[in-house]
């Protein structure tokens, strides 16, 4: 039978991730957000994580050493979409946003101080794209970082594409690229991996689950961690939106982000 969302069950192998089971209290589930937790949506404003699952980062934190989502949203989005994780769970359970340039901290957003200088770049480039971006192309300011999504107009790739190089080559912000998206943010050494190698260093076993290409420093670092002794686990939330280097790096591959819950539940119910 399958079993509901956010349910554990035994009758599911979710292969590698079983070495995580072994020394719960030494170990890290990391987990990135969009496409992972929560159903990727045509408007990313409206994203909201699936039933359950902010409970299962609350039984999970009980269990784990460290857990955390790692996502390039704001952490003021990511606070707002797991709240009730945030106030009902231990201060293991982190909440990292814009790749590790922001954080939750008691309940409130700090913010690395390094991105200050770039501040006037990214706010004329949300200015810019704007008042250029074709109707139905999404501009998404994250304060830090500007995201354009044109998944509700894939014909306006190309001047996504565009605008994104135009901007990173003239002010020297860094060019992230993402389902039907593109980012622009400070070129600051932040991204899934420096958190993910930083949440997870000393742990005896750590996977990360992620769906995208801002995942793949994520899946390195746990590379990084696994020579040092770490029993570490890769986990692909594929679709054929994903680039084919997540999965062909993965140790462990689901289909959508109810697997990917299906799996959470089953570490914190082990
Ligand atoms: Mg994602």
């Amino acid at each position: 039978m399958t079993p509901a969302v956010g349910e554990a069950s035994d009758e599911r192998d979710f292969g590698a991730l079983a070495v995580l089971r072994d020394q719960p209290a030494a170990s890290a589930v990391l987990t990135d957000f969009d496409g992972t937790l929560a159903p990727i949506v045509a408007d990313p404003a409206h994203a909201q994580p699936l039933p359950g699952a902010d409970m299962v980062l609350v039984r999970l934190a009980h269990r784990f050493r460290t857990v955390a989502v790692v996502s390039g949203r704001p952490a003021a989005f990511l606070l707002d979409r797991v709240g009730v994780a945030a106030r009902h769970a231990p201060a293991n359970l982190r909440l990292v946003g814009l790749y590790g340039l922001q954080w939750v901290e008691g309940g409130a957003v700090r913010q690395d101080p390094a991105v200050d200088p770039w501040l006037p770049a990214v706010a004329a480039a949300a200015d810019a794209a704007d008042a250029a971006a074709p109707p139905g192309v999404g501009v998404e300011r994250k304060g830090v970082s500007l995201t354009l999504h044109w998944r509700t107009r894939p014909d306006a790739a190309g001047w996504a594409a565009d605008f994104g190089r135009r901007w990173a080559a003239e002010r020297g912000l860094h060019l992230q690229p993402g389902r039907m998206s593109l980012e622009l943010r400070p070129p600051l050494p932040a991204d899934k991996g420096a958190v993910v190698e930083r949440l997870g260093a000393g742990a005896a076993a750590a996977c990360f689950l992620g769906d995208d290409a801002g995942d793949l420093p994520a899946f390195a670092a746990l590379d990084r961690l696994a020579a040092a002794g770490c029993r570490a686990v890769k986990v692909a939330v594929a679709t054929e939106e994903s680039p084919p280097e997540l999965a062909a790096a993965a140790d462990v591959v689901l289909a959508d982000p109810a697997q990917a819950l299906a799996a959470l539940a089953w570490l914190a119910d082990s």
